[in-house]
């Protein structure tokens, strides 16, 4: 007998899930994380009254019913509909792309005005498109590529739209209608009382050590449990015998301001490449916050590079044949792989829960 049924390494939404699930069904856990809090990327601090995402915006959405009454059932959310403006040298646009968007470029009014303009610039892209510049301007013409996609891509990615995959920008909605809300899903908005609620909720009950490098000691911990579930970096798991994964990675500069709105609106992506930070967050906007003072990050994309933290995986040709011989892998192992850097997928929240509650079905038997 082991000492425990599940060791979770990470204490991200994947490990949350199974380790909500495992505690409901009489399962012991031990949580083993790095950083000196759980939560992963989702962790709010709290600064002046003011949830602020440490690890940059979180907005929940989806469409998946199963997954929005789970965390229903675990938080109260609020009805915070993403809406982020785009600044492009102090010309201020309406994001997605929307008529919004449309009648601000070209100072036209109806959706036919718009259509004929894109469709025209778009003939410049013959074919399937193959690469992330030519689907952003047969999407949505060349004038909006070169103003509020071009740079803001070129500086999150740190590599030229036509070497990055069409599905980055496959993501952004494109719309006919004067309707600024960012997702398509049919459920959105924020954990009432901020994302630690939730966290919290999700590892009731498990066993959890924070501060730790679970590779450090990886077989004195593996020994500890009947099943290992990983959701850190698989490269990293296997001493990058392959070869590194790459990784882009976000850092935060954090201030206090003594004034009560900076910016009126919670996101606001710089999309220049003059600039150096991708965009400014004011978090009390995703609260409706009305505290005296304002916290905003401005937020800067860099290569990862060892000791920083992984944020996305960067899904090319050459990382995905590589993910694909670590996969292999995993596969003949016991080890379970699971969310953003175990999986090496580009994967918002609510896809994290579907994939940890497929796992969690899969655990069962
Ligand atoms: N994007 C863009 N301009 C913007 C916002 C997004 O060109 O103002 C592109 C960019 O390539 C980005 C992708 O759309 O990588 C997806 O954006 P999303 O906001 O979904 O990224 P995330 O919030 O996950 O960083």
């Amino acid at each position: 007998m082991k000492k425990y049924h599940y060791i979770l390494v990470g204490a991200g939404l994947f490990s949350g899930v199974i380790s909500y699930f495992a505690h409901q069904a009489g399962k012991s856990c031990l949580v083993i994380e790095k950083r000196d809090h759980i939560g992963g990327n989702i962790y709010c601090e709290d600064i002046e009254g003011i949830h602020v995402h440490k690890y940059g915006a979180h907005i929940f959405h989806t469409s998946n019913k199963k997954v929005w009454d789970f965390v229903n059932s675990l938080v109260d959310f609020n009805r915070y509909t993403n809406s982020p403006i785009a600044n492009y040298k102090g010309e201020i646009y309406n994001m997605p792309f929307n008529m919004n968007t449309f009648s601000r470029m070209w100072n036209i009014r109806t959706p036919d005005e718009a259509k004929k303009i894109i469709e025209e610039q778009r003939r410049e892209i013959i074919g399937e498109p193959q690469n992330l510049e030519e689907q952003a301007i047969s999407l949505v013409g060349r004038d909006i590529y070169e103003k509020l996609i071009k740079g803001y891509t070129e500086k999150q990615w740190g590599k030229s739209c036509k070497e990055l995959p069409n599905f980055i920008i496959k993501r952004l909605p494109v719309r006919y209608t004067y309707d600024n809300n960012y997702f398509n899903d049919l459920y959105q908005g924020i954990p009432v009382g901020g994302y630690n609620v939730l966290i919290n909720k999700l590892f009731e009950g498990a066993d959890i050590l924070t501060g730790v490098n679970f590779l450090e000691e990886k077989e004195k911990w593996m020994e500890l449990g009947e099943t290992v579930v990983y959701t850190g970096a698989i490269d990293a798991f296997y001493d990058f015998c392959y070869g590194n994964l790459e990784y882009r990675t976000v850092s935060f500069q954090t201030e206090v301001l003594d004034m009560e709105n900076y910016q009126g609106v919670a996101v606001v992506n710089y999309t220049d490449r003059e600039t150096p930070y991708t965009r400014i967050i004011e978090h009390k906007h995703f609260e409706f916050g009305t505290q005296p003072k304002t916290v905003v990050s401005k937020e800067y994309s860099t290569d990862w590079k060892e000791g920083m933290e992984p944020y996305y995986p960067v899904n090319d040709e050459r990382n995905q044949l590589l993910y694909q011989k670590y996969a292999q892998k995993a596969k003949e192992s016991k080890v379970i792989f699971g969310g953003r850097l175990g999986e090496y997928k580009y994967y918002d929240m609510d896809k994290v829960i579907e994939s940890a509650m497929r796992c969690w079905q899969q655990l069962l038997g």
